[in-house]
Formats: structure tokens, sequence, C-alpha cells
């Protein structure tokens, strides 16, 4: 079992006691543990295996050590088996539409047997919900929302899910003998969810397939051949397996890393040629000899195109850029210099300023915005966010801090709540003394189209404003983009020097690359930021440049891979 698996069960667990309505202290426990071993950079079963002790894990205890050894040992855990036959097990999947929390999915439980996402659609079809204590209009639309989501997403993974599984297969299947294992489709694309993995091996075949088959994840064997065998995992991907001989390896990687379209637009550019394309190999169509398949480089060349990037490969134009000379020179992550957003145990963050902030420098950033939470902030804890004086203090303990730092730049900075009627939730003398606004939509996302671009449209006039924080507010899985006239807004973006932000975290990948790619040419400048909540968040900055290369970014393209000075004389440009 992988660290995503071990933490699956734990958070499993935490859920089942949260609908029991057992003690929160208990329940946090798990969440901790979860959260700690989801992060960790070391495998718990490579940690269990050398003997060493999983109470070193921050937040694992004796008692979940031990739940974790029978896990890793057997594959399972009865403590967790005995708590899902105490509940549906559909339950579990209420619990993570946005609104209900496990008080409501308590109550449709025992009120009205609802025990699977399609019995709540029901219910609220048929107006049982409603008559349910506390269950008003709003609560209802917003779980109606969720579930429409849910429809649309069913069955997709994140990438770092994603890159998990890969990484465990890849080790095991080298193990078994393969001399390389590439995954291909979505994931080398770098799409922001995927929705089977597809695997390309050199080696021997038959053995390979095999071991495969036999892996100790896999739940189900789809299909097994020495040319493809397919399973499905524990956590519900589909895997699929594909052998292939060296000199067919480029020719594999190009058909299966795909889209669909791309390779419509090439096979049809092959014909054109008198070619013939397919995964073994470029060919001539008349007498059949073989003219690429070994580099993917060659397979592009012998189509008269240089070398598309996988992100690319979307059927947005990169096949005539590619013949023409012109694709862009994609922006890598190492080009990136500082970081514009992120949180300390100021809001809700999970580390001090003084930790943040020595992270960063061991990545190596020249500089880093400290962007804490406004007031406005929806959130159980009261006074999260902070208010004006609050602001004030924060700003002279990052000033005194940069005293003792020489090799980092720190930015005092805010994430302001957009308020609904377009006004910034923090008073303009204070932003006027930080280095960096960036202003952010929490609540009331799901207003009205024109009433949502008036509300931004509103808030880049305010000449503090600096970045449009994950500008659809979405959540991938959970939460609808906003409704929003982006036309509008990025017009009005660009006109008042404000930078669109790519927000890393896996889960909101927002600016959506499609909308990046749109935007690229209207003028308007774009930051990467993690929007770390704690040190180890910093890793994630890959997933936005990946979503930024998506979009054809260039270095250029994006402020903050300027230097201090140049970022600093870049970001809020006198206003027009
Ligand atoms: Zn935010
Ligand atoms: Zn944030």
């Amino acid at each position: 079992m992988d660290n995503h698996s071990l933490a699956r069960v734990l958070h499993e667990i935490a859920d089942v006691l949260e609908i029991k309505g057992e003690s929160v202290f208990r329940i946090r426990s798990y969440r901790l543990a979860g959260e700690s071993i989801q992060t960790l950079t070391r495998d718990v079963v490579e940690m269990i295996r050398r003997g060493e002790k999983l109470q070193e894990v921050p937040g694992v205890g004796a008692g979940i050590a031990a739940k974790l050894q029978e896990l890793v040992a057997t594959g399972h855990s009865s403590y967790h088996e005995e708590l899902l036959a105490e509940v549906p097990a559909g339950l579990l999947e209420l619990l993570r539409l946005p609104g209900l929390g496990p008080k409501g999915v308590s109550l449709v439980w025992r009120k009205l047997g609802v025990t699977s996402a399609e019995d709540l659609e029901k219910a609220i079809a048929d107006g049982r919900f409603r008559s349910l204590p506390g269950m008003k209009e709003k609560k209802e639309a917003k779980i109606r929302k969720g579930l429409e989501a849910r429809r649309r997403i069913q069955r997709r993974f994140l990438l770092p899910e994603a890159e998990a599984v890969v990484a465990r297969l890849t080790r095991y299947l080298e193990g078994h003998g393969a001399t390389r294992v590439e995954a291909v489709g979505s994931f080398r694309r770098r799409r922001e969810s995927v929705g089977d993995l597809d695997l390309i091996v050199l080696g021997d075949a038959r053995a390979l397939s095999e071991a495969f088959v036999a892996h100790p994840d896999v739940k189900e064997v789809l299909g097994h051949g020495d040319a493809k065998s397919s399973v499905v995992l524990a956590s519900g991907i589909q895997v699929d397996l594909r052998p292939f001989a060296p000199e067919s390896l480029g020719a594999a990687l190009q058909y299966f890393t795909g889209s669909r379209d791309h390779n419509v637009r090439l096979r049809e550019r092959a014909v054109r040629r008198g070619l013939k394309l397919n995964e073994y190999g470029v060919f001539h169509a008349d007498t059949g000899e073989r003219l690429a398949g070994g580099t993917e480089e060659e397979v592009y060349a012998a189509l008269g195109l240089g070398f598309i990037p996988p992100e690319l490969r979307e059927d947005r134009g990169e096949i005539a850029a590619a013949e023409a000379g012109t694709l862009p020179r994609l922006l890598e992550a190492a080009e990136v210099r500082g970081d514009l957003h992120a949180h300390t145990q100021e809001s809700d963050g999970r580390d001090t300023l003084e930790a943040m902030v020595q992270a960063a420098r061991r990545r190596g950033l020249r500089y880093l915005a400290i962007t804490d939470h406004s007031r406005a902030i929806p959130s159980p804890k009261r006074g999260l966010g902070m208010d004006e004086a609050r602001c004030l203090e924060h700003l002279a303990r990052i000033r005194a801090l940069q005293q003792a730092v020489s090799d980092l730049r720190i930015l005092a900075g805010i994430e302001v709540d957009i308020l609904p009627d377009g006004r910034l939730d923090m008073a303009d003398e204070v932003l006027a003394r930080l280095d960096v606004v960036v202003g952010s939509l929490h609540s009331r996302l799901n207003m009205e189209r024109e009433e949502m671009t008036a509300r931004v449209v509103r808030a880049f006039e305010n000449p503090h404003l600096d970045v449009w924080g994950h500008p659809l507010a979405r959540l991938l899985g959970k939460r609808d983009p906003v409704s929003v006239d982006l036309d509008r807004a990025i017009e009005a973006a660009a006109r008042h020097g404000v930078a669109l932000e790519i927000n890393c975290q896996p889960d909101r990948l927002d600016l959506p690359d499609a909308l990046v790619h749109s935007a690229r040419q209207r003028g308007v400048r774009f930051v990467i930021s993690t929007d770390s909540h704690a040190v180890h968040e910093f890793d994630n900055l890959r997933y936005g440049v990946d979503q930024a290369r998506r979009g054809w970014l260039r270095a250029e393209d994006v402020l903050n891979t300027r230097d201090t000075q140049d970022f600093l004389a870049g970001l809020r440009p006198p206003a027009a």
C-alpha cells in the first residue's frame, strides 16, 4: 500500500467517527495522522520494512501506528472494517459534498433513510430534504451544485494521486526487469485530472505483464496479454500496461500521449505525405519501409515538424506552430524566482512565518509574499482573518524578520477578500503599506454572471490590488467555477495592471489551462503561486507550471520569473 492509500484509510476512519458523532479529539487525531502521511516524503511501507518507529511521523501515536502496521502487513485494518460495517458505504461520499457536513449526513440518513448521492438527489427533488430542520433553500442549492459537480468529475484523479500510483508501479516494474517505464496519455500531457493511466514499458513483455497483474494493489484484472494488460487498482483507478520494442518506443509514446484531436491531425498530415503513422512507427504508405519510430523527435521530424512538448498536444494550433518553427519556448519550474501567495499561522496556515520563510530559502526562492487572509474569509473558526490592526502587526513582524534574513526578500502581503460589492476587505491606507495585495473570491460564489463581473471589475479599480487570486474559485470535483464574463474581467485586469494568478494547489489549478491559453495574448500578465498553507506545499509549484505550459506560457509571460527588483518594478505599474 502506498502512503496515499494508507492516508485514505485514516481519513475514512475519521469520516465514520464523525458521522457517528464521536469525540472531536479522536476524529482530529486520525485526520492529523492522515494528513502527515499524505505529505510524508518517505514510504511508510519502507519505514516498516526497515524497522523504523512510525511514532516519529508527526501525529502518529501508538494506536494509529499499530493500525498502520496491520494495514501494511495484511492489506486491511480490522478497526476500519468494523467501523465501515456500522454505516452505509454511500454516506462517506455524501460527507465529501460541500454544505452537508457530518451532522447533515447523519440527519439525512436517520430521518430520510438516505444512504447514497442518488438517494439524496431524489430527496431534494421531491421536497423531503427541505422538510428537515435547518435545511433551507440556500443550503439545498449548494448541495445540489455539489451533486452536479460530482457527476462531472466522477472517477477522475488529481495529479498528486496519479503521480503516486505511477511512481509506485514504475519502481515495481523496474524491479521486475523493465528497462523503461513511461506514463503517457493525459497524465503526460499534465491535464488537471486524469481518468485512467497508460504505461508503456520496455523489457520482457510476458514477464512484465505477469508481474503487473499480480501487483498487490490490483483489485480486478480486466484483460491480460502480451500486447496489453488492464487492471483496476484498489483506489478505483484503471491502469493499462503496453509493452513495446525499443525501435517503436518513440511512436508508441507519441501515439498514446494523444490527445485524440492532435493525433487525428497528425495522421491526416502523414496521409497527405504518402506516409502511414501508427503506434509502431512512421512508414512509407506504398513500400511499407520504416522511416522513424525509435524516438518521438524522429517521428515528428518524419512528418516535417519540430518536436512538440506533450503539454501542447491538444490541437490548439501547435501543429501549425511546429511547422512554422514558432512554438513557444515553454516556462520551466526552475525559472520561477518568487512565490506570491503563502499563508502562516496568522490565518489558516499550518506553519509559522519563520518556518515558511526558511522553507522558501531552502527552495532557492529570491522572494516570498506572505499573504494571510483578511477577516471576511468564511471560516468555522472565529477571527481567523486579519483586521487592520492585526494586519499592521503582522507587517511589523515581517519587516523585523527581514532584518535577520539576507538572501530572501520577504514581501508583506495579504490575500484580501473581494467583498460581494467589489470592495476589498481592508482599509486602503493599510493596503498601501503592503508590497503585494492578492484579491480573491471566497464568499457569495453563486452570484449571477453580471453581478459577479461587476464585482471583480470594481475590485480591479482599487489601485492597491496586484493579483487576482484563484480567479474562478473552483475546487476540482467539489465546486464549480464562478460564473463571470471573463472577456470583460480580463480586459479590465489588463487595463489596470492586475495580474492573473495560476494557483498551484492540485485541487484548484485556477486559472485553468484553456483560459490561460486564450487570455495570454490580451496583454494581461500572469503570476504562478503555490498558495502554500504549510512548508511542504511549496512543492506544488510544478503543478501550476504544468498548467502554464499547457496554456503556452513562456518565462516572459510570468511576472514572478523576474528578479526581485524587476519584479517589484513591474508588479504595480502606475495607474493608466
Ligand atoms: Zn484563497
Ligand atoms: Zn490563499
